[in-house]
């Protein structure tokens, strides 16, 4: 099982995956490289592993990337070393990316894939998070509301919908999706009985 969430910047990704794994350990966030700057409050090699164009090209150059995609004029891609570091370590990789990499991987990966498109409730409180959060400007803030638009069209692709409104009772949908996750038949192997 692979856990990919997707939603316009600013939908709560973020604070949804930190509170998702804080209530579920066997979870892993999958790491991605970018080469946007650091915000303040963000650490290399936790929030993303931090790249210049020129090492973005080398990775590209290795076939480093299971997807990557430029988003808001940076690039974004997540790497097979960072997958199969989480897998190895037997955790559920949570995959934090949008929506020209979604579909990327769930081609590539098809129904191991637990997509989750994560909605904010209303475009005017999309709006108020991305400025209450306080690390863009007003122009890159324009760019991100102009986005989403866009990327609420790819939601139908999406196996379920969240919208984080209160964020317990996100984190609590989100649980009951990877419990029946698992419940699945095709997902259990050998039936429980011999
Ligand atoms: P994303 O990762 O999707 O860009 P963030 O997690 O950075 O979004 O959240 C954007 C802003 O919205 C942050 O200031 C965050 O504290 C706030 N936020 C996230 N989830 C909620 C929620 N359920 N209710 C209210 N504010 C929220
Ligand atoms: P932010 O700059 O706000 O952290 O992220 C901007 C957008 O990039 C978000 O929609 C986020 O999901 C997406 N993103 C983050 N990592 C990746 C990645 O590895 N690949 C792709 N395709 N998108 C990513």
């Amino acid at each position: 099982m692979i856990i990919l969430i997707t939603g316009p910047s600013g939908a709560g990704k973020s604070s949804f995956i930190h509170e998702l794994m804080a209530q579920e350990p066997r979870l892993g966030f999958s790491v991605s490289t970018t080469t946007r700057p650091m915000r303040p409050g963000e650490a290399d090699g936790r929030d993303y592993d931090f790249v210049d164009d020129d090492e973005f090209d080398r990775l590209l150059a290795e076939d480093a990337f299971v997807e990557w995609a430029p988003v808001h004029g940076r690039r974004y891609g997540t790497t097979r070393r960072r997958l199969d570091e989480l897998t190895g370590a037997g955790r559920i990789p949570v995959l934090d990316i949008d929506v020209q990499g979604g579909v990327q991987v769930l081609e590539r990966f098809g129904q191991e894939m637990v997509s989750v498109f994560l909605f904010p409730p209303s475009w005017e409180e999309l709006e108020r998070r991305l400025r209450s959060r306080g690390t863009d400007a007003d122009e890159a803030i324009a760019r991100r509301l102009q986005t989403a638009r866009h990327e609420v069209t790819f939601a139908p692709r999406y196996r379920y919908w969240i919208v984080n409104d209160d964020l317990q009772e996100a984190v609590g949908k989100m649980r009951a999706v990877i419990t029946a996750e698992e419940c699945r038949a095709e997902n259990m192997g050998l039936p429980p009985l011999p």
